[in-house]
C-alpha cells in the first residue's frame, strides 16, 4: 500500500514539474511543494481514525503517513491542551520566566525530564539542555531555540512544546503507539534559550546587562552601526531589535561551517552584522557546538522567528536529502515555506556541512518583524504543536525514498 501511495505522489510530482516547465527560479533550491491548507495529511487530531481513506494527491512530497489509531488505554491528547500550564504566556518570556518554568517542570515530572547546564554566556547566565525521554535512547533529536536575542517568542513556544510531551508522556497515544514508548525510543534534546544575554538586551535594554565592560560594548556597537548606516533607530529601539550576544557577535554567523562567507557584514561588533573575530570564539557558539558533535543526533530543528519559512539547505550540504524530507514534514504540519539558505556560519549549516549524516532545519515562526509579539502565540502554537512529535517519528522511521 505504501508503495502504490509512493509511486502514485512521484507520478504526481513530476506531473506537476511538467506543468510547471522550466520557469526561472531565483535560486535552484527553492521550492513550494506544499500549499497550505490542502494536505489532509496535515497531522495528528485530524479525523478519520484508523483505516481511513487518504487521499495521496493531497499529501505533501515526502510527508511521513501518520497512523491514526492510538493504542488502547491511551488518550488522543493532540486535540488537548495542557490544563492549568506552568509556562505561560506573558508579553515578553524572559530569561528568568524561563529558569522558573524549568525548576517548576522538573518538579512536577521528575521521572521524564532532565536539566542540565552546556555552558555560560558571557554576561554569566546559564545555558539550559532539557531532555525529555530516555537519556540511553537509541535516537536523539537537538531542538535549539533563541539563538537570536530578539527572537524570545521561540523559547516560549518550545517551553510549551516540552510541558505539552511531558504532560501526556504517560497517557498519550499517536500515531499508532504509546507515547511512552516513543519516548523509549527517542530522547529529545531542547535548548530553550541560546543566546540568553542577547534575548534579555531586546526585552529590558542596557539593563538587561550586568557586566559594565560589556554594557560599554552594547554602546560602541550602537556608535559603529550609526557610522556605517546599518542603524537609524533610537538607542531604545535599536536595542529591541538587538539579535547578537552581549558581545555584539551574532552567533548564527558564528559557527565553523563557510563562516568566511556567512561571518556578515560588519567588521566590528553589531547589533546584527557582525560574525566574530573567528569561528566559534563565543561561549554560546562553543556550547551548543560542543552539544551538537557529544553524540549522534537524528535530526536538528532549529527555532527563528520570523517568516513563516523553512531553510533546509545550502551549498555543499552533505545531508540534502534527508533534509529536504525533513523540512517537507514541517511544512506539511506548520504550513510554512521552504526556502534556501546559502551563506553559512549558522547552526543549521554546521550541522549540515560538518555533521555524521544528521539532517537540519531552521523553522522561522511569526509575522511581521522581530521581536514578534506574543499575541501571535496561539497561531504559532497551533502551527507547531506537534513539531516534536513529527521529529521523534522521522528520528523512530528515518527517511525514506519517494
Ligand atoms: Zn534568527
Amino acid at each position: 500500500m505504501i508503495r502504490n501511495k509512493n509511486k502514485l505522489t512521484k507520478i504526481l510530482t513530476v506531473s506537476l514539474m511538467i506543468t510547471m516547465g522550466a520557469s526561472p527560479m531565483v535560486n535552484p533550491y527553492a521550492e513550494v511543494i506544499y500549499a497550505p491548507g490542502t494536505s489532509v495529511n496535515a497531522g495528528p487530531g485530524v479525523s478519520g481514525g484508523s483505516g481511513a481513506e487518504t487521499d495521496w494527491s493531497k499529501v505533501a512530497q515526502g510527508a511521513m503517513v501518520i497512523d491514526q489509531s492510538i493504542p488502547e488505554g491511551t488518550v488522543n491528547f493532540t486535540a488537548m491542551e495542557v490544563p492549568d500550564p506552568i509556562v505561560k504566556v506573558p508579553d515578553m518570556y524572559t530569561y528568568d520566566f524561563m529558569v522558573h518554568d524549568i525548576e517548576e517542570l522538573r518538579k512536577a515530572y521528575p521521572e521524564h525530564m532532565t536539566v542540565r547546564s552546556i555552558g555560560q554566556s558571557h554576561d554569566g547566565r546559564e545555558i539550559y539542555e532539557v531532555m525529555i525521554g530516555n537519556r540511553n535512547a537509541r535516537n536523539h533529536v537537538l531542538i535549539p531555540a533563541a539563538i537570536h536575542g530578539r527572537e524570545y517568542i521561540t523559547t516560549n513556544l518550545v517551553m510549551k512544546q516540552i510541558e505539552y510531551a511531558l504532560c501526556y508522556y504517560d497517557t498519550g497515544g499517536w500515531d499508532g503507539k504509546r507515547i511512552s514508548d516513543m519516548f523509549e525510543e527517542t530522547c529529545l534534546h531542547f535548548v530553550p534559550m541560546a543566546d540568553p544575554d542577547g534575548v534579555s538586551i531586546s526585552q529590558f535594554g542596557l539593563e538587561g546587562i550586568r557586566s559594565e565592560e560589556l554594557k560599554k560594548g552594547i554602546e560602541e556597537c550602537y556608535a559603529n552601526d550609526v557610522a556605517a548606516g546599518r542603524t537609524s533607530d533610537t538607542f531604545e529601539n535599536y536595542l529591541k531589535r538587538w539579535k547578537a550576544n552581549a558581545r555584539g557577535v551574532n552567533l548564527n554567523q558564528n559557527f565553523n561551517a563557510n563562516w568566511e562567507t556567512g561571518k556578515g557584514s560588519a567588521t566590528a561588533p553589531s547589533y546584527s552584522y557582525y560574525g566574530g573575530p573567528y569561528p566559534e570564539s563565543e561561549n554560546e557558539t562553543k556550547a551548543l557546538a560542543s552539544l551538537f558533535k557529544c553524540r549522534s543526533y537524528k535530526a536538528v530543528i532549529n527555532y527563528h522567528s520570523m517568516g513563516e519559512v523553512i531553510y533546509w539547505d545550502l551549498d555543499g550540504n552533505k545531508v540534502r536529502e534527508k533534509s529536504r524530507f525533513l523540512a517537507n514534514n514541517v511544512s506539511a504540519l506548520t504550513g510554512y515555506t521552504l526556502l534556501y539558505s546559502g551563506e553559512g556560519a549558522g547552526f543549521k549549516d554546521y550541522v549540515q556541512l560538518f555533521g555524521t549524516g544528521t539532517p537540519a532545519v531552521t523553522v522561522e515562526v511569526g509575522k511581521g518583524t522581530a521581536p514578534v509579539p506574543s499575541s501571535q502565540m496561539s497561531e504559532i502554537w497551533a502551527e507547531n504543536k506537534f513539531v516534536w512529535l513529527y521529529a521523534m517519528k522521522y528520528a523512530a522511521e528515518g527517511y525514506y525514498q519517494y
